[in-house]
């Protein structure tokens, strides 16, 4: 069966993971079929789906009539036969039970097409062991969603031992088609790539606790502030919920040995229902105001030993051929938010240094989870994961934006961080300064066009986690400078830029678009410069910059208010020159700079320079502006802004 003779895809579970799955099933014109083992489950699953895309409606993300034909392609089904009569790949996503699993293969194997490719959304089961529960091994394989399926891109595709290589293209196929990304798992490992990089993380983090060389706060402190992951690992302990962890931990100590030995901290912890989130208590508690992770406690100790135990473990999976570095980073930063991958963050820290930390701790406590791998001892031989870069690595030469030519006189600058929103890092600033350059200097190129990756957002504005170790004001008066900088060469390069947003344009993402020449966005977007909120001041150019704009009137309640602002308003401010329906503003924005490309490329850049020449003391205002930031992103206040971010609680300023 090849991806494109799949019309009907029927899943089997209509729970957490089925429902959604059948749903972005549905959103990609499939015939869905959804079965569950009564009436009440199989209905609720399907009420899921409706409220689900209800809210893509309500948001914009698709519209109303897409939202109704996708639902009418769904149809709640009971009896087995019923259900699988007429699909081409059946998604088993039902209770991860081997024994379960394996009765309803068993009973699926009668009754589906003898064509129909079975695919598993199992977590932690082994795909070759539930393939030999069914009469075709070869047409079986996992497909591995992450939660929320709808929002989340990864896919893992997971070859058993069986699975033939048509199975493996056709599921790869099928995630695409879906609007995923497949990353292919070459071997059966228990934990997959994600798991296999996170579980033992989080294993790591236990037995720090356990051992008392560090608390719960130093860990989360150092995992998110330190090393600059979404959260701190408790936090995604929580989140995920400990008794997962422990179960897939449990699983990788049984088949893979010692090194997965569960921490007790993790074990004592699943025993008294601190199971997380959905528990109301974990290593926080979320009945009383939940994960509050300080951001000042971060140890170069503790990011030694995690980051060890990362390549460690990447060094397992290179080994072993479950994936090279690459598809690893890939499905880490997809599933996890990470904002590099792992081969990648250790390569930066050094391997010979981690692999020093590893044989120090090994020596010290014997421990088999601090045995060197092979893969990690090549791999800090070479010089690195990537030091011999396979061709994919060589061919992306930027890690947080991207350069494409979207017509032949259009360079397109894409901020390329979409599970974060986009949101600008220090190792962005410094990528987009080059790829400016970059562009000005191809003769080829006559327009810039600016854009955000994926469908949320042109750019969230500045990452807050990566600033919160700007606090010195030294530092941060050069972090705003540089900013302001580099944000002002779209000012002073001599083709036209156009900023293309779609979605969040917010602070710093606001100052960025700002310094294009045209802004266009489409209906859904959402504008404003919410720095106030932080008691910081937009520090890359807001206060000089939107004014000339807009005007100061309107430029002041922009930023005092703090306040979100749809696309139409920031029209009638003059912030945007065209508002576009969401469907067709990709085609009109690279339409718009193909236009400008278009011009007088001389005349054009002489405009532009005397325009800008002819603008009041701008870089006075700046020199303030700067001065100002670095002195306030050393203040209580900034903590207070940054800490209450993720919280319901509104910050309380003291102005210290
Ligand atoms: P869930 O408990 O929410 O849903 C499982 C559903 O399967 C239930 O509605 C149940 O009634 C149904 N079911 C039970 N026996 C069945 C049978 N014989 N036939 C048909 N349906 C049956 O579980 P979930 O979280 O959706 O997990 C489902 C699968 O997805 C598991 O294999 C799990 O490991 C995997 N998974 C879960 C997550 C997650 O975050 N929850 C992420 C990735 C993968």
């Amino acid at each position: 069966m090849d991806t494109d003779d799949i019309e009907q895809i029927t899943v089997l579970g209509a729970g957490t993971m089925g429902h959604g799955i059948a749903e972005v099933a549905a959103l990609a014109g499939y015939h869905v079929v959804l079965r569950d083992i009564d009436d009440d489950l199989v209905t609720e699953g399907y009420e899921q789906i409706e409220w689900s895309l209800g809210k893509l409606a309500e948001r914009d993300r698709i519209g109303e009539t897409a939202a109704e034909e996708a639902l009418e392609r769904v149809q709640p089904v009971v009896d087995l036969a019923e259900a699988v009569g007429e699909a081409d790949v059946v998604v088993e996503a039902i209770v991860e039970d081997m024994g379960i699993k394996r009765e309803v293969y068993d009973e699926l194997s009668a009754v589906a097409p003898d064509d129909a490719i079975f695919a598993s959304n199992t977590s932690s089961l082994s795909i070759t062991d539930l393939s030999e529960a069914t009469d075709r091994p070869e047409q079986f394989c996992g497909m591995h969603f992450f939660n929320p399926p709808v929002r989340m891109d990864l896919v893992e595709v997971i070859r058993g031992e069986h699975t033939a290589d048509t199975t493996m293209d056709a599921i790869e196929g099928l995630a695409e088609a879906f609007g995923k990304t497949p990353v292919r798992v070459r071997k059966d490992k228990p934990g997959f790539i994600v798991n296999s990089i996170l579980v033992p993380l989080m294993n790591e983090a236990c037995w720090l606790v356990e051992t008392d060389t560090a608390s719960v706060d130093a860990v989360d402190s150092t995992t998110k502030y330190g090393m600059g992951l979404p959260m701190g690992a408790f936090e995604l302990g929580d989140q995920v919920g400990n008794d997962v962890t422990l179960h897939v931990l449990e699983y990788m100590h049984e088949v893979l040995g010692g090194a997965y030995e569960p921490c007790p901290l993790l074990e004592r912890y699943v025993e008294d229902d601190r199971l997380g989130k959905k528990t109301g208590v974990g290593f926080y508690d979320y009945e009383n105001g939940g994960a509050d992770v300080p951001a000042d406690r971060s140890s170069a100790d503790i990011e030694r030993r995690l980051l060890a135990v990362l390549a460690n473990e990447t060094g397992k999976l290179v080994q072993a051929g479950v994936a090279p570095p690459t598809d690893i980073d890939e499905a880490v930063t997809l599933g996890a938010a990470f904002p590099k991958g792992p081969a990648k963050l250790t390569d930066e820290a050094g391997l010979p240094a981690l692999v020093e930390t590893l044989e120090s701790r090994h020596e010290e406590t014997g421990h088999a989870r601090y045995a060197v791998s092979a893969g990690l001892r090549e791999a800090a031989d070479r010089g690195g994961f990537h030091a011999d870069g396979d061709s994919d690595e060589q061919s992306v030469a930027f890690d947080t934006i991207r350069v494409e030519y979207p017509t032949e006189m259009v360079g397109e600058v894409v901020l390329d961080r979409p599970q974060q929103l986009n949101t600008v890092t220090l190792e962005l600033i410094g990528e987009l300064e080059e790829a400016i350059d970059m562009l000005a200097a191809d003769e080829d190129v006559r327009a810039l066009l600016l854009t955000g990756a994926g469908d949320r957002a042109f750019s969230a504005g500045a990452d807050a986690m990566s600033m919160a170790g700007q606090a010195d004001p030294i530092n941060a008066i050069e972090l705003s400078r540089e900013g302001q900088r580099v944000w002002g060469k779209l000012e002073t390069v001599s083709m036209p830029v156009v900023a293309g947003i779609d979605g969040y344009c917010l602070g710093g993402g606001m100052e960025l678009a700002a310094c294009a020449d045209m802004r266009i966005a489409s209906e859904r977007s959402e504008l404003g410069q919410p720095e106030f909120n932080l008691g910081l001041l937009p520090g890359w150019g807001g206060t000089q910059r939107l004014k000339h704009i807009v005007g100061e009137g309107p430029a002041k309640e922009i930023i005092f208010t703090a306040d979100r602002y749809d696309a139409e308003t920031m029209a009638d401010y003059g912030f945007l020159s065209e508002v576009v329906d969401s469907g067709a503003f990709r085609e009109r924005a690279v339409e718009l700079a193909d236009d400008l490309a278009h011009g007088p490329p001389l005349a054009m850049a002489f405009t532009k320079k005397a325009m800008h020449a002819g603008r009041d003391d701008t870089d006075a205002g700046l020199e303030v502006e700067a001065f100002a930031f670095g002195h306030l992103l050393g203040t209580d206040d900034v903590i207070e802004g940054v800490t209450k971010l993720q919280s319901d609680e509104d910050p309380q300023f003291e102005g210290t």
